[in-house]
């Protein structure tokens, strides 16, 4: 039964470790709103340099007694102390506080004028954790002193013990902003974390440096954020209420890869190995906790910076592929692409008994005429149009404009294609164009030389019997297509 059993040395350890968070999180917390309120006095130029040195030796004195306090007293040959001495001890884990909440609420009286209530916030709000460092300082006495309920430690078991451990210590000094490039300014951040408060110090850094920021208390509703909109970064916990964070990476992965959604792992088992499970499931970095501001911002900057040089990088690859490939003019294949696959149809002859292709050579007839009537914008108008119909025309076969007003389509596997009727559709639907250009309509007609594979040897003899057909197509009255 709860209360009558002794824990077990695992329920203890995790107990301890719970005390021990109770005691870190809000102390650590302090530190970064002593921060803030630094910044914002040196950048209003407010004299209050006295107290907030203050303040921070006591917090330092703080983190450091309670460190040495609490290896001291959980060590395994540790000594019993007699209850004056226990007294001692609690009274001297809070001196420091005293002198942390006396000096905060001194600057709240003293420059009421001057603060701005966003800074008057910050003073609450260490006072506020230092009522919540104080009861975490009790809970310790009391529990080196052996008068905690022990079915606390089963408490702590049934993970009680899952928020995340501490908050980020030593933010750098006043100056810790980086220079960020005016292309990563509001970048779109998701932070992840179950501690409100790590969130909050941790958005309002991220945000003074110019990215944009979302929150997700939990697992489930960081899925929901990134469901709604892929962040540009995500800055995730290890130690979630509801999923754990290595899961959630891995699920992120699933889904994007870690150019295209960097992830950087939070947490405070700042061992090597945990970091290389991290960098295995896929994260892009890893910062240890506590946090340094310097390197969260640096390291977050280098994870966007990367994603967003990838992302230009394949942009430009695509540009140029596309430059490579396509007629500017008409934004069909180039002559290029339209060699490039006679040659794969050769190939694919050679390897196969089965395959067969079809080359149509077409050409606009009296072309010149057009440009001499409407002007070259006029012929460029026609040569536009009768791309996008043989486009359309040629339906999923290769067509490209492989000269001024020549265009080629590569019909693969005709099988029972009736090539006849289908060079007759390509032509009627480019006859029956009606081109509008300024106050005019532009009729034009085509011809076209047609060759099938089986008919010759290699790609030289094809190209040339196919001009020698549409040649014969111009010389019998054009607007025609020939076969043989
Ligand atoms: P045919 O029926 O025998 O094919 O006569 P054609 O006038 O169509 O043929 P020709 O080869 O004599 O003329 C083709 C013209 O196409 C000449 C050239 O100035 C024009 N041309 C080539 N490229 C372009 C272009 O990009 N835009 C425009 N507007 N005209 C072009
Ligand atoms: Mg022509
Ligand atoms: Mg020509």
């Amino acid at each position: 039964m709860a209360g009558l059993d002794k824990p077990s040395k695992g329920a203890e350890k995790i107990l301890l470790a719970q005390i021990k968070q109770e005691f870190s999180a809000p102390a650590e917390a302090i530190e970064q709103y002593i921060d803030l309120v630094e910044q914002y006095a040196n950048e209003n130029e407010l004299e209050i340099s006295s107290e907030i040195s203050h303040i921070k030796e006591a917090e330092e004195k703080l983190l450091s007694q309670y460190e040495d306090a609490f290896k001291e007293n959980t060590a395994s040959d540790k000594k019993t102390k007699t209850s004056e001495e226990y007294s001692e001890l609690r009274h001297n884990l809070r001196t420091p506080l005293n002198a942390i909440i006396g000096y905060s609420e001194i600057l709240m009286e003293d420059f009421e004028e001057d603060l701005s209530k966003e800074c008057i916030k910050d003073l609450n709000t260490i006072l506020s954790l230092s009522r919540e460092t104080e009861t975490a300082i009790e809970r310790f006495v009391d529990f080196i002193k052996g008068d905690l309920q022990e079915n606390a430690a089963e408490d702590a078991e049934q993970g009680h013990i899952q928020n995340a451990e501490s908050l980020f210590r030593a933010l750098g000094d006043i100056d810790y902003s980086l220079e960020i490039d005016e292309h990563l300014k509001g970048s779109d951040v998701l932070i992840v974390d179950d501690n409100k408060t790590n969130c909050e110090v941790l958005e309002r850094r991220l945000s003074q440096n110019g990215l944009s920021c979302r929150v997700a208390l939990d697992g489930t509703s960081a899925i929901k954020e990134v469901d709604k909109k892929a962040p540009d970064l995500i800055l995730l916990d290890v130690m979630l209420p509801d999923i754990n964070g290595l899961e959630l990476l891995k699920k992120f992965r699933k889904d994007h890869e870690r150019d295209e959604l960097p992830i950087i792992m939070v947490s405070a088992f700042n061992d090597v190995d945990s970091t290389a499970k991290c960098i295995k499931l896929g994260a892009s970095d890893y910062l240890p906790k506590p946090l340094n501001g310097t390197i969260l911002m640096a390291k977050s900057i280098a994870s966007l910076e990367a994603k967003y040089f990838r992302s230009r990088e394949q942009e430009l690859l695509k540009e140029l592929h596309l430059k490579a490939t396509t007629c500017p003019l008409t934004g069909i294949f180039n002559r290029q692409v339209v060699f490039d696959k006679i040659e794969e149809c050769f190939e694919r002859l050679d390897a196969s008994k089965e395959y067969d292709f079809a080359l149509l050579s077409m050409d606009i007839d009296f072309f010149k005429s057009i440009n001499d009537t409407y002007g070259h914008p006029g012929g460029d108008e026609v040569l536009k149009k009768v791309a996008d119909t043989l486009s359309e025309a040629c339906e999923e076969n290769v067509v490209g404009r492989v000269g001024g007003e020549e265009f080629i389509a590569i019909l693969e596997n005709q099988g029972d294609l009736n090539l006849k009727e289908y060079c007759e559709k390509i032509r009627k639907s480019v006859t029956d164009l009606s081109i509008p250009f300024q106050d005019a309509k532009i009729n034009i007609t085509i011809s076209g030389g047609v060759i099938t594979s089986s008919e010759v040897k290699d790609q030289e003899d094809l190209v040339n019997l196919a001009d020698e057909r549409l040649y014969k197509a111009k010389e019998s009255g054009r607007n025609q297509f020939i076969y043989d």
